[in-house]
């Protein structure tokens, strides 16, 4: 991984530029934590990016020119390579952005004072705005400036903000918190494609709860998602014990129109339904397994057992996989031509019933029988 990304650094670098990692990919390294993608910034222009990578006979891809990023591929591996931005305030709260020979600048028009650390080639961390480190280290998610004004620049910031905090923060920001619960009047306007990735993002960190249920308290939750309650998720992150998934918890939130809302994939929201209906309906973790499968089975056990505010009954895993593990012994074929065509999937149907009833235990010919 470090000679690729050595050798972009090196094509800027040589060249008399600047180039730095910067972002989530220098904050997670600082924390120990895995890197998602690798962002680099550079005082060099586009156009300039894509000359020195030609130069060393490496492919770049103007992927958002106009924004100042071209991607550049080294290693087999994608490299985004954006140049220093700074804000011009045009008329109204929007800014729209310039390119920048200045790390300050480029610093300043970033969201959180732990996402605005950059790192030299050789590891070194600078902090433009010398508060990133120190925040880092006491996990203080903080706005960069004054967070009213950050806000109502990207409204995604508010969801942004309980994100960071759920996944890198300690306690929520209160300046931070209550700029986010004054302007949440403007997460109505924005993208549902973006709303989605970002509430996703944060139900997939280690605990959201906290996160989610301030969220909650102040309105934000059921602004993003009309009838939503956050009350089910904390029993739910006590009883699950398996890894971070955010469609499971998106399910214990509930809330109406939650796949259009957020914009999710058909694969997504299938599953979304399912666990919502098996979570809703009292069935033995046996049966949860048989018809669902071992893994979505086990989810929906929990998210019943979370919205009851029960604990999970003895040898529930075990249960579900033996659940998941029956097939049931009748085919159509055992009851042509006797039944046939509606009537057929009928009886099929009122035999598997009596199966799944007797806890799986009735055999092929006692069931036709
Ligand atoms: P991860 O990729 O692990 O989710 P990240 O910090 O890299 O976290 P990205 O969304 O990939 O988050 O954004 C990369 C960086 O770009 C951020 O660290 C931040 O500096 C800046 N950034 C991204 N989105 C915004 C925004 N809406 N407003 C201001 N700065 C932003
Ligand atoms: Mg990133």
């Amino acid at each position: 991984r470090a000679a690729p990304l050595q050798a972009v650094l090196g094509l800027l670098t040589e060249a008399g530029h600047q180039a730095l990692l910067v972002g989530g990919c220098v904050r997670n390294a600082a924390l120990g934590e895995d890197l998602s993608d690798i962002d680099i910034a550079t005082d060099a222009r586009p156009e300039r990016v894509m000359d020195l990578a030609a130069q060393a006979g490496l492919k770049a891809i103007p992927t958002g020119i106009d924004h100042g990023t071209v991607t550049v591929v080294a290693g087999g591996r994608a490299h985004e390579v954006t140049t220093f931005r700074r804000d011009v305030e045009t008329h109204g709260r929007h800014a729209t952005v310039a390119f920048s020979d200045d790390i300050h600048e480029d610093a300043a028009r970033r969201d959180f004072t732990m996402n605005a650390l950059y790192a030299q080639a050789d590891g070194t961390v600078l902090d433009p705005l010398g508060q990133g480190l120190a925040d880092l280290s006491a996990r203080h998610l903080r706005f960069v400036g004054d967070p009213d004004a950050r806000i109502q620049e990207d409204y995604l910031r508010i969801l942004r903000f309980f994100r960071f905090t759920a996944w890198y923060g300690r306690d929520l920001d209160p300046d931070g918190y209550a700029a986010c619960a004054a302007n949440l009047y403007g997460l109505a306007g924005l993208s549902r494609e973006r709303v989605g990735a970002e509430m996703l993002k944060l139900l997939g960190a280690p605990d959201p709860a906290p996160a989610v249920a301030a969220m909650a308290q102040a309105g934000i939750l059921q602004a993003v998602l009309p009838g939503a309650d956050a009350r089910g998720l904390a029993p739910l992150i006590h009883l699950e014990a398996r890894p971070a998934d955010a469609l499971r918890r998106l399910a214990v939130l509930g809330g109406t129109d939650v796949a259009e809302r957020l914009r999710l994939s058909k694969a997504q929201s299938k599953r979304l339904e399912r666990l919502r209906e098996a979570a809703l309906s009292p069935e033995r973790p046996e049966v949860l397994g048989y018809r669902l499968g071992a893994e979505d089975g086990a989810d929906a056990c929990l998210l019943h057992h979370a919205l009851m505010g029960q604990e999970m009954p003895e040898g529930w895993q075990d249960r579900i996989g033996f659940g998941a593990r029956q097939v049931f012994p009748v085919q159509a074929a055992d009851l042509m031509p006797e039944f046939t065509g509606a009537a057929l999937g009928e009886k099929l149907r009122a035999l598997e019933a009596r199966w799944v009833a007797s806890g799986f235990t009735l055999s092929r010919s006692e069931l036709l029988g």
